[in-house]
């Protein structure tokens, strides 16, 4: 085994299947991961993210081996869709989970919102919740349906990407964290770090996400220095989001709107779906809490 002295820290940018952009200092080297990493205990789909430390050796001056990764702060995984489980980390050493969805074009997934939120949240992650193309719709209507997020989230922001509305706020948001922007394709992820840093001169308006088939969807996660500080993983449109370790907790952690409820109900094993005496139909019926959220909890887990 090579001495560590020789080998020099760098942070994963790119991953392309079995091959990964590292970043060095100024200069990014390709790099494919010594065989002893491949031999992981858990069951990941790749043991190298976008957003890790490593170590490499340079076998040139812009090909190299990833000889070590270093122990992640945080990241973000899902479950990666196929027969046997697999863990998928979309992004390692973030703080932060930017969670876009469009006002409309395509039409929100509340549901799928609400998915994103437990999983940032069972990460451990700062959470804000971005609804774009704010030009698309009247906002009263609009936020009948999405100011239940503000309590829920830790920011709650209406953009839009064409009109340069709240595109400032969401920079300063960004700046000096370490980020990961999801939600599905064609909620405009892209046009916004473009009009917040033009410079990263991202491509957009693809219209709904390539399918790769098969289980190792490596459609690929981009990570993106940002000129004032910090950094930004991107992520392709994600449809789904399974969960990788998320306990029934973690639910309910990401619903602090139905917390107050939960626990009171006459019946310890009550379903809250209209038993009797259950505080969360209760409170539903009496417009305390959002039916679509109490729906969400259920259909996510949550107990
Ligand atoms: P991504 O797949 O989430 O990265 O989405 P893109 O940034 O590629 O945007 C998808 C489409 O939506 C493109 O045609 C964009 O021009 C359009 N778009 C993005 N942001 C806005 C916005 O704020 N308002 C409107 N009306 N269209 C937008
Ligand atoms: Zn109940």
């Amino acid at each position: 085994m090579r001495n560590q002295a020789d080998s020099l820290l760098g942070t994963v940018v790119e991953n392309h299947g079995a091959v990964f952009d590292v970043l060095l200092d100024d200069r990014i080297v390709r790099c494919i991961l010594r065989g002893r990493l491949k031999k992981d205990k858990r069951r990941t789909v790749a043991p190298v993210a976008a957003g890790d430390r490593v170590h490499v050796s340079l076998l040139e001056r812009d090909r190299g081996v990833i000889e070590q990764v270093l122990p992640r702060t945080a990241e973000l995984a899902r479950s990666a869709a196929g027969s046997e489980p697999l863990q998928q980390t979309l992004a390692a050493n973030v703080d932060q989970a930017v969670i876009v969805f469009a006002a409309a074009e395509p039409r929100p997934d509340f549901y799928l919102l609400d998915r994103f939120l437990v999983v940032a949240t069972a990460a451990g992650l700062r959470r804000v919740v971005c609804i774009n193309k704010c030009d698309l719709v009247p906002l009263d209507g609009l936020s009948q349906q999405v100011s239940c997020y503000a309590g829920v989230s830790d920011d709650l922001l209406y953009t839009s990407a064409l009109r340069g509305i709240g595109t400032a706020e969401l920079a300063e948001l960004l700046k000096d964290r370490r980020s990961v922007i999801c939600g599905p394709s064609g909620v405009g992820k892209s046009s916004l770090l473009n009009a917040i840093a033009p410079g990263l001169a991202l491509r957009t308006g693809a219209i709904g996400e390539v399918t790769h088939k098969g289980r190792h969807t490596t459609s690929s996660i981009t990570y993106l220095q940002l000129p004032f500080g910090g950094w930004v993983a991107d992520t392709p449109g994600l449809r789904q989001l399974g969960f990788w370790e998320v306990a029934p907790e973690d639910v309910a952690a990401a619903f602090p709107d139905l917390e107050p409820y939960l626990g009171r109900c006459r019946f310890p094993n009550c379903s809250h779906r209209g038993d009797e005496g259950c505080a969360l139909t209760a409170a539903a019926g009496a417009g305390e809490v959002d039916p679509r959220r109490l729906r969400s909890f259920l259909q996510l887990g949550g107990r």
